[in-house]
């Protein structure tokens, strides 16, 4: 639906006439050059916007308790279907985490502080999911067709040389408000199950973790919009914690076989 919205845009502003022909000639060619994204291209798209970022968060010191706590927990993961995997925390309250393109994995203090080791884990997992199915490379090549339709990002080159700072904040807003699918969501929950179970942890964690989401957004007024993201980002929480429940209880009735 996005994508077709993207599609008939240029159309409709045609049609309103508010657009001059020079501008929506320039939204056109961006628009094209957008469609022939390599993946090897959106990938080092998606490390610069991940410097960008890194640049723009308090990075948790290498010896704080959340880098040490995080890196004791992935340190049996390293890469996914050959994408080396790097992970940092976010110093912030907000409760949310998020994968890029690259490899990079980014969880946020406050996600930490409100969850489980096996809950951060299953969060993890749910992350690694959505990059081996390729969902966060969709979206960054979603978020830079997006950016160019505006012509928020100039003319862009077709060898995608160095994005210029107001370029990325371009593609950042329209990745903030890009948002997965409820099946992209359900297959990462899947994954965050199977890395969950490869590594001795809980069948519940992805469940837990999904439950904890519902209390804090349903709970006590203060801690909602800092989950506010979190759920713009990943939708369907309850319904997604009801089916990881399901698939948590069928696989402990067949380990009971
Ligand atoms: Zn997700």
């Amino acid at each position: 639906m996005k994508r077709l919205f993207i599609l008939l845009t240029p159309f409709l502003l045609a049609a309103c006439g508010t657009l001059n022909t020079e501008k929506l000639l320039s939204a056109g060619v961006n628009l094209a050059t957008s469609y022939t994204i390599t993946d090897e291209q959106v990938a080092t798209m998606c490390a610069e916007y991940m410097a960008y970022q890194d640049e723009q968060s308090t990075i948790a010191a290498a010896d704080s308790p959340y880098t040490t706590r995080l890196n004791k927990l992935v340190s049996g993961i390293k890469n996914t279907d050959g994408l080396n995997l790097n992970f940092k925390v976010y110093q912030t309250d907000e409760i949310n985490a998020f994968a890029c393109g690259d490899g990079s994995i980014r969880v946020y203090s406050g996600l930490m502080d409100a969850m489980s080791d096996e809950e951060i884990f299953a969060v993890i997992g749910h992350e690694i999911g959505h990059l081996k199915n390729a969902d966060t490379k969709n979206m960054m090549k979603q978020a830079y067709k997006t950016a160019a339709l505006k012509d928020a990002i100039g003319a862009i080159n077709p060898t995608l040389e160095k994005l210029t700072n107001s370029q990325l904040a371009a593609i950042a807003t329209a990745y903030k408000e890009a948002q997965f699918s409820q099946a992209q969501e359900f297959a990462a929950d899947q994954e965050a199950f199977n890395v969950c179970i490869a590594n001795s942890y809980s069948p519940y964690a992805m469940y837990n973790a999904l439950n904890k989401l519902v209390e804090l957004a349903g709970g006590n007024s203060g801690s909602s919009s800092k989950v506010a993201q979190m759920f713009s980002t990943h939708p369907d929480s309850a319904t997604r914690a009801a089916r990881m429940k399901q698939t948590a209880d069928e696989y402990v009735a067949q380990q009971k076989q």
